[in-house]
């Protein structure tokens, strides 16, 4: 999936961006049980479905208590990017859904507005996730809300 280049050479989102991000997962996480992760990868150079199933394992996504964790992960250097969800998600969500959200994401990144798509991809995923994992009294944040950049 192709993507713009960055008008910033060096810094794929600024800092500002990254928190912009981070606030949108954290929003997110206040309707769901879920855990919305972004990884900003710049060392993926071929497959990045596979890059995010590697990334996922790494950061012990698969260990959430419902199985309801979703990456999404940006490769820089092909400007790909892929969205994954633990099979708590997957039982919920059909292909159609992730279609959905992955082409919001790259119309978006298309014009050049990589935050912008991250914020939208982020909201869209809480959106589904809080259908299918309402926010709990006992939720805790089991995964950090910012951006892993690798
Ligand atoms: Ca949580
Ligand atoms: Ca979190």
């Amino acid at each position: 999936m192709g993507m713009t280049r960055s008008k910033r050479p060096g810094a794929f989102l600024t800092d500002e961006e990254k928190a912009r991000v981070a606030s949108a997962i954290a929003a997110a996480e206040k309707e769901t049980s879920g855990e919305i992760r972004v990884v900003i990868s710049r060392k993926v150079r071929g497959g990045v479905l596979d890059a995010a199933k590697d990334a996922f394992r790494r950061l012990k996504m698969h260990e959430t208590r419902e199985r309801n964790a979703v990456l999404i992960l940006v490769a820089t250097v092909s400007r790909a990017f892929a969205i994954l969800g633990d099979e708590g998600v997957h039982r919920h969500l059909g292909q159609e859904g992730w279609d959905h959200i992955r082409d919001g994401m790259a119309e978006r990144f298309r014009q050049g507005d990589v935050a912008g798509g991250l914020v939208h991809a982020v909201s869209e995923v809480g959106t589904v996730l809080a259908r299918h994992f309402p926010w709990r009294a006992d939720d805790r944040d089991e995964l950090p809300n910012d951006v892993v950049e690798e």
